[in-house]
């Protein structure tokens, strides 16, 4: 099979509904990354995602919807805070996990009983959605544990010959995965750290917890990490206070013949004049909007890529850092 690529319109639209109703996949854009999608109630669709991946079964996926679909078909919404969360983030990269009605297939949740669910904004997207008006649950579209890829030609170079077609939504703006939420209990709570804030959030409903398990990621020894998002060359990671080891690494991996890249914020470029770069922008959101894409640069460029890690990890970097160090470490 060769894999197609097409302009995400109403025609290419056309064709990817065909497929999602033949229980096909396809690849398509969001604001956040590339998607791969499926319909969700349909099980033999679903489980050609996982295996098309090599996703681990049990690692729900996330149900994406248009802004006129009414949630209440998919899930039961509990909590009053909802629909300030949803008015303020809504579309767009909050993903938001709620007690499920069954509706969706059980292998799409993993035997589970919530579902997340979310409602991109990209516009080829939102189209998309309001075409098939079914919620299409999509991970990635990349192979399990390498790096998400942002752009059509990122999952080509993944999935090229394992799908029928690519819709190209151009480069995503967001760049990191949504943030996923817990709405089934008073307080929501951050699973996933991305784009909307822990701060963001507190704005809007008051309070806003850390799930335990993103807080210890920062403390988490070496070795025992779950590798993710991971691009094909050899990665390291220092910290902002550590200009003097990043230059040493360096010219002692360009001693040993290697391509060595640094991957930094464009305000500490200046460090090293005349060295490879991969260069990441300035404000927290732009770094997002290249991590990725800087990754799957590199990986090609380079023999190792070293990064250097966000000076905090508060706002969107808690989420850069959390990819980072799954990435990089
Ligand atoms: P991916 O689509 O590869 O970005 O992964 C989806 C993410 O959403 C994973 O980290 C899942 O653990 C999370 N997720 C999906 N469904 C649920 C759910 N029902 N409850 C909690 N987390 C979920
Ligand atoms: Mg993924």
């Amino acid at each position: 099979m060769q894999t197609k690529i097409y302009q995400i319109d109403e025609n290419s639209i056309k064709s990817a509904v065909k497929l999602f109703l033949s229980s096909d996949v396809v690849a398509f854009p969001t604001e956040t990354v590339y998607g791969l999608g499926a319909v969700a109630t349909d099980s033999t669709a679903v489980k050609k995602i996982y295996e098309i991946k090599g996703r681990p079964a049990d690692n729900p996926l996330i149900a994406h919807v248009h802004k006129d679909y009414d949630l209440t078909k998919l899930v039961y919404i509990e909590q009053d805070y909802v629909e300030k969360l949803k008015k303020a983030f809504t579309p767009g990269p909050l993903t938001m996990v709620f007690r499920s009605k069954g509706v969706v297939c059980s292998e799409a949740v993993c035997g589970g009983q919530t579902l997340a669910v979310r409602i991109p904004s990209h516009t080829g997207c939102q189209n998309l959605l309001k075409a098939i008006d079914m919620p299409i649950v999509a991970p990635s579209a990349n192979l399990s544990k390498h790096t998400s890829p942002v752009t059509a030609e990122h999952v080509y170079n993944d999935l090229n010959g394992k799908i029928q077609i690519i819709l190209d939504g151009g480069k995503c703006s967001g760049g990191i995965e949504s943030t996923v939420l817990d709405c089934t209990e008073k307080t929501p709570r951050i699973l996933r750290a991305g784009l909307i804030t822990k701060e963001m959030i507190e704005q809007v409903v008051g309070s806003c917890e850390i799930a335990k398990h993103l807080e210890s990621d920062k403390v988490r020894s070496p070795g025992v990490k779950y590798k993710h998002y991971r691009p094909k060359c050899q990665t390291a990671l220092y910290a902002e206070t550590d200009i003097e080891s990043v230059i040493k690494r360096y010219e002692a991996e360009q001693g040993l013949g290697k391509r060595a890249y640094i991957m930094c914020a464009d305000y500490l470029k200046e460090n090293f004049n005349g060295k490879n770069l991969l260069l990441l922008g300035n404000s927290q959101e732009q770094i997002a909007s290249n991590l990725y894409d800087k990754l799957l640069e590199g990986e090609k460029k380079a023999d190792i890529i070293i990064a250097i890690a966000m000076p905090d990890e508060k706002n969107v970097n808690l989420g850069i850092m959390n990819r980072m160090r799954k990435s990089c470490e």
